[in-house]
């Protein structure tokens, strides 16, 4: 279709965009700001869970966490949201155990259930 429709050009509107054959809302989303540095946002697993668990962006569906980045996020960060937001819920903000006590935004963050590891047991001494 990239061929025979678009001149084997990668089109630039999300209509278009959705009209190929497994291109939706979030891999649209992903090409008109990357590509294209529209203010969009994907919203994948991770910044779902992102979204509501800092409360960022809550909200009960994707397309609702989607519109809540879009109000909350500052415009000149919207180019890079999408990837640091990702890269924060892969690595750091994990699904299970997310590592608060090495989080940078921690003391900002509003998730009640956040993670520690617990103390080290204190190393015997010899007598
Ligand atoms: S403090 Fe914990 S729950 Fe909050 S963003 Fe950091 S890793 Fe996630």
């Amino acid at each position: 279709m990239l061929i025979a429709q678009h001149q084997s050009q990668v089109p630039n509107t999300r209509e278009t965009l959705e009209a190929l054959p497994g291109v939706g809302r979030k891999t649209a989303n992903v090409i008109l700001n990357t590509a294209f540095g529209e203010a969009t946002i994907a919203v994948d697993t991770h910044l779902f869970r992102l979204g509501n668990r800092i409360k960022l962006a809550p909200g009960k569906t994707v397309l609702e966490v989607e519109k809540q980045y879009l109000k909350t996020i500052p415009p000149a960060f919207m180019q890079d949201a999408h990837h640091l937001l990702i890269l924060h819920g892969r690595y750091t903000c994990t699904a299970i155990k997310p590592k608060c006590a090495q989080c940078c935004i921690e003391d900002l963050c509003e998730y009640q259930a956040k993670e520690y590891a617990p103390p080290k047991p204190k190393q015997k001494t010899q007598p």
